[in-house]
């Protein structure tokens, strides 16, 4: 096979042979491994010179489905629980297959008015299922990384503005330190946003009250004191990855105010708090940040990559992320002219499709309903780690994350931390769960986050009976 064009016949039965296995896969999420470590054998079936002559479309594609199915994570199935991973609802996935299939460039109107419309409605409903009010806008960016590069990018350019100079046009050369504000919960890809934006990932100065994290407010308003009424940006978090905790985000916009900062809320799962009535009380006041950045890849289950910021003053965003110099292009500080210029990529594929579909498909009482599910899910796992006593719960669960160790009877306090290690090698070399270790307070401890429409009462006592089991292998060995 030398090119493309002599297999343009065959373009759809090709989407057909990823269709045909489409069923089977799904249907074994529910039962298997999430990692099948015989199966990566198969990786080394990838690889070799390239090609001269290609294999044409049929075998290749039948190669990385056979390949994909067996030896690909499952973390799109029910019992994936480290990072925080969503899977991704039917209506996302096929969503996202068409966008593939219509290859669209989501820059703006010029390239695809069907992809702008679809992004324009989608950003406006995740507003609305957040309860954010009316003149908001945002992003459609890659990740959450990229949302809280996006906000602190808006958050950059305010705070030129306020020195009175233009960082967008000239950079940061010559200007002090932007101060960076925050708890103790910061997410390292704040600190990565921060680094990107050539403020240095150490410009984040962080406020924790104990070993947790936990934010201490009085010692970042005695920095606010210090730094006299120059301009600053605070970070807030909203869910915090070991445990779910949030900052108060109604204090920290309390402080945002009164020394006129920009405050930017990392809530890349925590912000789907909002979702239910049990746990808004977690997000209150973050209607009164500049930024927000949040992910649809986690708890909206929809395939990455799928991040997004929602900014206050959306005028901000072109700003800061505005291309002039291109003159075949719409003029950058105009809205009509589509989502591009107002954030950090130029060319993207329509990654509004999912969130559109899957959000017209479930509506607001879908979400909610999943979000509560969720929430007693991990209320079902805490009980499962209260109730044993070889383990022990480390933290609230707030959300939908429940920080735990194992500490059986033998095992010194010392020895602990390198038993759960082990631990939590041992739930990867088994494969049937994934669950990774974190350092939480000091402690080495498991943090499996629930995050997967697919997730059900079943899997999560699965999931206790095999970490129980893998403990008493440990032990008696
Ligand atoms: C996952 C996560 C991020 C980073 O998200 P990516 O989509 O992996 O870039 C940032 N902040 C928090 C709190 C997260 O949980």
């Amino acid at each position: 096979m030398a090119d493309p064009l002599d297999d343009a016949a065959v373009a759809g039965d090709a989407l057909m042979r990823v269709a045909s296995a489409a069923g089977g896969y799904l249907d074994s999420l529910a039962g298997r491994p999430v990692l099948d470590h015989d199966a990566l054998g198969m990786l080394a079936g990838l690889g070799g010179a390239l090609p001269d002559a290609g294999a044409g479309t049929a075998g290749t594609v039948d190669r990385l489905i056979d390949i994909g199915t067996a030896a690909g994570t499952a973390s799109s199935g029910p019992r994936f629980y480290h990072l925080v991973i969503g899977g991704v609802t039917p209506a996302a996935l096929a969503a996202d297959w068409l966008a593939s299939l219509l290859d669209q460039n989501a820059y703006g109107r010029v390239s695809s008015p069907f992809a702008t419309e679809v992004e324009t409605v989608a950003l406006g409903w995740l507003r609305e299922l957040f309860g954010l009010p009316e003149g908001w806008g945002g992003a459609l960016v890659a990740s959450a990384t990229f949302a809280n590069f996006t906000g602190l990018g808006c958050a950059t350019q305010w705070w030129g503005e306020r020195l009175g100079a233009d960082t967008v046009g000239d950079g940061l050369a010559g200007l002090p330190r932007m101060p960076v504000l925050s708890g103790g919960y910061l997410h390292a890809s704040a600190r990565k946003a921060l680094q990107m934006l050539g403020h240095g990932r150490n410009a984040a100065e962080t406020f924790p009250a104990d070993a947790t994290g936990r934010v201490d407010l009085a010692s970042m308003r005695r920095r606010l004191d210090e730094l006299g009424g120059r301009p600053a940006v605070i970070i807030g978090n909203a869910g915090e990855v070991n445990t779910g905790d949030f900052d108060p985000i109604a204090a920290l916009a309390d402080l945002a105010a009164e020394y006129g900062c920009w405050l930017h809320v990392d809530g890349a799962f925590g912000l789907f708090a909002a979702l239910s009535p049990r746990t808004e009380h977690l997000v209150e006041g973050i209607e009164r940040a500049d930024s927000i950045a949040a992910d649809a890849h986690k708890w909206l289950n929809v395939p990455y990559e799928s991040g997004f910021a929602l900014i206050k003053d959306p005028a901000r965003l072109g700003r800061a992320f505005g291309m002039p110099g291109a003159p075949y292009l719409p003029a950058p500080d105009d809205p009509a002219g589509g989502h591009a210029p107002f954030g950090p990529e130029s060319s993207r594929r329509a990654r509004a499709l999912p969130i559109w579909a899957t959000l017209a498909a479930y509506g607001r009482d879908g979400y909610r309903a999943m979000v509560e599910r969720h929430l007693d899910l991990a209320q079902r796992l805490k009980r499962h780690v209260d109730e044993s006593p070889e383990l022990e719960r480390l933290a609230e669960v707030p959300l939908c994350i429940v920080c735990f160790r194992a500490r059986p009877e033998g095992v010194p306090e010392e020895g602990l931390d390198d038993f759960n290690r082990r631990l939590g090698a041992a739930i990867v070399a088994d494969g049937r769960f994934l669950a990774g270790t974190t350092v939480h307070a000091g402690k080495v401890a498991l943090r499996p986050a629930i995050v997967n429409w697919r997730t059900t009462d079943r899997d999560v006592d699965l999931f206790a009976a095999t970490v129980k089991e893998l403990v008493d292998n440990m032990i008696n060995k």
